[in-house]
């Protein structure tokens, strides 16, 4: 056992192979309803996207949060994780005809809806099999968030949502259809979101969509504010749980809830995140001109964030105690970007060495593809080793 993992019983699995603590995934789930039940009318969805192994769903399905789908498939995983489809939410700015159809049959909770074009279509479709759906808008709130480029959502730039300037058309127009029932309004400005001042800048922006809702009189059952909570990648062992305290309170302190509101929030990355870790094996370590590499039977294909957004994971050698040495650590993949970190300070490596990416548990094994003729790696809980 070196730090929080059981080295001595790996050799039982093939890597490379995800490894989740589940007493970590419990706790954070405890600390979430911890905070959460502060204050009142506080509901909070797993964004099931950011991991949907059966094993952690079970967990997190377990301690009663709802779910937030954006695709059909996951309606259907989050159906058979024993979600009930009263507490599903489902965003998506492009929902086929047999998505809504789902979600109809189903009867999830809330369809976040998109656009207009959108607003009818669910409406047709509901209207054929007798049915009423329950939608919520999805306003760009053109919030920024300090995070990367490629994850902010709310920027009137992004695809995503409805503009504030048509939202009163929009719910006007809902009203005014048949299978469908106008409940709510939501929000997602962005992923990986370490400043609480973001979220305030959302709860402001929230603030004046109701207090223009409210002159005319239109009223507002849920507001979901998605999610976004980010975690500490530098330090997982000595901050291992996001920041919920904080996050929780600017939501309860700044939005302005009106009598008998839900305030629903979305998070993914903070619930799964830090409890993940990617196990692999050191296969060579090769001398560069320039550098030192250590070649891993891990790939982009198992953990493509580093290559995709150029993310930050926490690498450590988990078999060996040597003085440190520095190395680019690099994957077996036909990518040039198939790189997981460079320049890192690692216990000197050997061939046959366990090699831990933390805070790999969310869009992690999710995203893990097939390239090179790859398997997909397994994931296994702490507990079944
Ligand atoms: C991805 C997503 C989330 C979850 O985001 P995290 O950063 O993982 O918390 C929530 N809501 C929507 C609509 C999303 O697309």
């Amino acid at each position: 056992m070196k730090g929080i993992f059981p080295v001595d019983k790996f050799n039982s699995v093939t890597t490379p192979f995800y490894y989740y603590d589940t007493e970590l995934l419990r706790n954070t789930l405890s600390e979430i309803r911890h905070e959460t039940s502060k204050y009142d009318g506080f509901c909070v969805h797993y964004a099931i996207k950011a991991n949907a192994n059966p094993k952690v769903l079970g967990i997190i399905c377990q301690a009663g949060l709802g779910v937030d789908c954006v695709s059909g498939w996951e309606i259907q995983t989050a159906l058979n994780a024993g979600f009930p489809a009263k507490k599903i939410v489902y965003a998506g700015v492009g929902k086929s005809d047999w998505e809504i159809q789902l979600g109809i049959d189903k009867d999830i909770f809330c369809f976040n809806v998109e656009s207009a074009a959108e607003l009818e279509v669910i409406n047709n479709i509901a209207q054929k099999s007798n049915k009423v759906a329950r939608v919520a808008f999805r306003i760009n709130p053109d919030v920024g968030a300090h995070t990367h480029a490629n994850i902010t959502t709310g920027l009137a730039e992004n695809k995503f949502g409805i503009a504030m300037a048509d939202m009163e058309d929009v719910i006007l127009k809902a009203e005014e259809m048949k299978n469908v029932t106008f409940v709510g309004l939501h929000f997602h400005i962005g992923s990986q979101i370490l400043d609480m001042g973001d979220f305030r800048a959302l709860c402001n922006r929230i603030n004046d969509l109701q207090d223009q809702l409210e002159r005319h009189h239109i009223r507002v059952e849920h507001i979901n504010v998605g999610g976004g909570l980010g975690i500490d990648y530098n330090h997982p062992n000595r901050v291992p749980m996001a920041d919920f305290e904080s996050y929780f309170k600017t939501y309860a302190r700044h939005l302005k809830l009106r009598n008998g509101q839900t305030l629903h929030f979305e998070l993914g990355r903070a619930v799964v995140a830090p409890c993940g870790t990617l196990i692999t094996k050191c296969l060579y370590v090769k001398e560069g001109t320039a550098k030192k590499f250590t070649i891993v039977d891990a790939g982009m294909t198992d953990l493509i964030r580093p290559a995709l957004y150029q993310a930050y994971h926490k690498i450590e050698n988990i078999s060996s105690e040597e003085p440190i040495e520095t190395y680019d650590v690099v994957g077996p993949i036909c990518e040039s970007s198939d790189v997981f970190g460079k320049a890192v300070d690692l216990n000197a490596c050997h061939r046959g060495d366990y090699i831990a990416i933390r805070s790999a548990g969310a869009y992690g094994e999710i995203m893990a593809s097939c390239y090179n003729c790859r398997p997909m790696p397994k994931g296994y809980l702490s507990d079944e080793f």
